[in-house]
């Protein structure tokens, strides 16, 4: 598969290239050629795979023989290690619950892949390779846990200071070995700039090996569409219209449900869910993408204001606004609509759902007050355990809920982190000196 860059069609590259680089050296994302159809008998038999089956099967579309399928097979065998289960909470509504990974966040799903990816490809290079991540929350653990001590690899997480939860902030900050964490003066933006800086920074470039794994990662964004097939897959036998509401941040998750229904998926509506970082939603109704700066939020990892998967959407749709305007729904809401949902959630239906999924929820809600006469099943994507914000979770339900075992075991270490500015030349001598 030949992968092109979104500022440059001309621009083209093999997969492995677009997994090592991340971006482009235009600073374009990478996007597939062309978007491979998957044949009707795969969706005639697709509720008798399993998740790892439909993983194997969609990947190597995208993949071909840069990994034979027996290596590809071990990959997703590592990387996709946990599920992604449906929970029904009526008819017509399914939670799909995205954090039973590691750092209990849908993020684990693109991670791990993308981190097993690279290290296949880079297995038989000398010398190290640092990988960066901009995180605005749950990023920056999902990768460091897919790369935690695996040799010739370097991670350095970026998050902003202050703007990420407590447990969040343990979850990045206390891995060690060749994991760093650099806690920036500013917002994600600043991080996600710095980043981007550097990879197409010529004097940085020739002296360190560079890679990054933030959600323009190409690899990253392949297995968020694993879970879109697999929720298909559970639902097809009700026959009715299938929305999905996610929760959107950086518009990764949103572009791979995209992408899936490019491959036939038969979906018939997402919703981009968004928090007071609505530059998405405005421009689904006004046509004009207007990058803001990010405010912070109860739904952090959504705090966003210059998405960059809106290039790869565009992209995907030839900029066809009324198109991308009849695909997608977009709509935002407050915090104090949030932790209403988050209670109404938890008395209405006995469900703890966290901020985030709180979002897509409303979101849904609101488009079938629009649109009852459509036969709508909705799915809402969970994308983190509520435990990971316990703050504003019990705030809600006046309880307090249980912290897995795999979160508690972070939040007893002690944090280590780097403190630095936003401004690039900080940044670049941290990694010069590394
Ligand atoms: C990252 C994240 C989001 C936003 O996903 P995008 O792909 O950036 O749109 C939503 N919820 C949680 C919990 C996240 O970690």
């Amino acid at each position: 598969m030949i992968y092109f860059s979104t500022n440059n069609k001309s621009v083209t590259v093999s997969f492995r290239e677009a997994v090592i680089k991340g971006i482009a050296e235009d600073g374009g994302l990478f996007m597939p050629s062309f978007i491979p159809e998957l044949p009707q008998k795969f969706f005639n038999e697709i509720d008798k795979l399993s998740l790892g089956e439909i993983a194997l099967e969609i990947s190597s579309k995208f993949v071909e023989d840069e990994i034979p399928k027996n290596d590809l097979r071990m990959i997703i065998e590592k990387s996709i290690s946990f599920d992604a289960p449906l929970i029904k909470l009526s008819d017509g509504l399914s939670i799909l619950e995205l954090f039973h990974g590691p750092t209990l966040a849908f993020k684990d799903f693109g991670a791990r892949f993308m981190a097993n990816v690279l290290g296949y490809f880079l297995r038989h290079e000398n010398g190290h390779v640092t990988i960066l991540v901009a995180t605005s929350g749950d990023t920056g653990s999902a990768v460091a846990n897919g790369f935690y001590k695996v040799d010739g690899v370097d991670v350095v997480i970026l998050y902003p200071a202050g703007k990420v939860s407590e447990i969040q902030e343990k979850q990045l900050t206390t891995l060690g070995e060749n994991i760093t964490a650099l806690e920036v003066d500013g917002t994600f933006d600043d991080c996600q700039r710095l980043v981007k800086a550097a990879f197409v920074d010529p004097e940085l470039i020739k002296k360190k090996k560079l890679s990054s794994a933030n959600s323009i990662n190409i690899a990253r964004l392949i297995p968020q569409s694993f879970y879109y097939f697999k929720s298909y897959a559970a639902l097809k036998k009700e026959n009715s219209n299938i929305v999905f509401s996610v929760p959107s941040g950086n518009l990764g998750n949103l572009t791979a449900g995209l992408i899936a229904k490019e491959m036939g998926l038969p979906v018939f509506k997402f919703i981009a869910a968004a928090n007071a970082n609505n530059v998405f939603p405005k421009y689904l109704q006004t046509s004009v993408f207007n990058p803001q700066p990010s405010i912070k939020t109860y739904s952090n990892a959504m705090d966003v204001g210059n998405p960059s998967n809106y290039a790869r959407i565009v992209s995907l749709y030839g900029n066809d606004y009324e198109k991308i305007k009849s695909i997608i729904y977009g709509t935002s809401f407050s915090d104090e609509e949030t932790i209403s949902a988050i209670k109404e959630i938890h008395s209405k239906y006995n469900y703890t759902i966290d901020p985030h999924g709180a979002v897509g929820y409303l979101a849904f809600n609101e488009y079938l007050r629009k649109h009852q006469d459509q036969n709508i099943t909705g799915v809402v994507l969970e994308t983190a355990h509520p435990s990971k914000f316990t703050d504003v979770v019990n705030q809600a339900i006046k309880n307090e809920i249980e912290i897995p075992a795999r979160l508690s075991a972070a939040i007893r270490k002690e944090k280590k982190s780097v403190l630095i500015s936003k401004g690039y030349e900080d940044f670049k001598q941290f990694l010069l000196q590394k």
